[in-house]
């Protein structure tokens, strides 16, 4: 079976005075139907670019698609042209973003901004659109839709405008939503209930959804497939149940630490991992975790670990898993 989306060894650098820099550095990865992938990892691991890039919106210069595919709905959108891109942007694929204050435009309201959308990709009157702008509102559970389809962004508290930008992106019925940090900025009462806002969404209308998040409580909340980025590559993929149970890549081990066990409610402040990712203007030859690793070994400095298979769906990028490697013991983790 086709999957829905499917990116094959994509690679996008950012020239800059400094040199190249190697932001996404050969990442493959599928989203089906209807499902919830969640991209992790620390910020400048790759995981906006990657999905700036399935958009389009990656600036050029100084970012460049060094290579790729990516396949959309069995189109590969790499050979696109802006006008194409756009048209996909607004109707097959939505997103939204972290600040829905620099997406939203301040100077119209924000029925016309949902309406926008409908006139331009389903050919909608403006009085249809309009009416659906009040429908989509409702969907996202805005009170008092029928008057606040008439209100500027400023009107509304930040939860409603990212409830808002959700309206927006699943107005025209996208088959993918990509939501990059889409509750970052919110309290976390108000970012419980975006996320069951998504859940519903999805349960209505089908959407796939790629979610980026650095936050693993909301990745249990919504995810069924997990990727680990780090140092712009993917380190660790599979079902929730693999990662956040049967982790095999340390840098995953180091993130599922860094958070408060699923099953208490205890808040525990974030244990970062010790170190700092490396420069991605020069790579390191062999794993780009090898500097900040515990189980570092000679020869994680210099070879790239490649994706071992560890059961269906599940791999990890390390040298741990080589059947010669010594065998360590998995620290206590969420899954205990
Ligand atoms: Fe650590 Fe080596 Fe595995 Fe990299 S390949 S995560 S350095 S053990
Ligand atoms: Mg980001």
């Amino acid at each position: 079976t086709q999957h829905l989306l499917d990116i094959k060894d994509l690679r996008v650098s950012f020239y800059t005075y400094a040199g190249e820099v190697q932001a996404v550095r050969g990442v493959s990865f599928y989203v089906d139907k209807g499902e919830t992938l969640a991209i992790v990892g620390e910020s400048g691991c790759g995981k906006s670019v990657t999905v700036q890039t399935v958009m389009g919106l990656i600036p050029s210069p100084p970012g460049r698609v060094k290579s790729g595919n990516i396949i959309f709905d069995n189109r590969d959108i790499t050979t696109l042209n802006d006008k194409q891109m756009e048209n996909i942007r607004g109707s097959e694929i939505g997103m939204i973003f972290q600040d829905p204050m620099t997406s939203l435009n301040p100077t119209m309201t924000i029925g016309r901004q949902i309406a926008e959308g409908l006139i331009k990709h389903q050919h909608m009157s403006k009085n249809q659109a309009l009416q659906r702008a009040i429908d989509m509102l409702k969907m996202v559970q805005i009170p008092n839709a029928d008057n606040r389809v008439n209100n500027y962004p400023h009107q509304f508290s930040g939860g409603m405008r990212q409830r808002a930008m959700i309206a927006i992106a699943l107005a025209c019925n996208p088959k993918l939503l990509i939501a990059d940090e889409p509750t970052t900025a919110l309290d976390v009462t108000i970012q419980a209930q975006i996320i069951d806002l998504m859940k519903d969404l999805q349960r209505e209308t089908g959407t796939a959804i790629i979610l980026i998040t650095h936050d693993l409580g909301i990745v249990a909340d919504i995810a069924q497939r997990v990727m680990v980025m780090y140092a712009g590559e993917a380190v660790e993929w599979g079902s929730l149940r693999d990662i956040f149970y049967e982790p095999r890549h340390p840098y995953t081990w180091g993130l599922l630490q860094s958070v408060p066990r699923l099953d208490s409610d205890e808040k525990k402040p974030l244990v970062p991992i010790n170190g700092t990712p490396p420069d991605l203007l020069a790579p390191p030859p062999g794993c780009a975790f090898a500097d900040r690793c515990q189980y570092a070994m000679r020869i994680c400095r210099q070879q790239p670990p490649e994706a071992m298979p560890i059961s269906g769906g599940h791999y990890a990028c390390c040298w741990l898993l080589h059947p010669e490697a010594p065998k360590v013991e998995r620290p206590v983790t969420l899954g205990g």
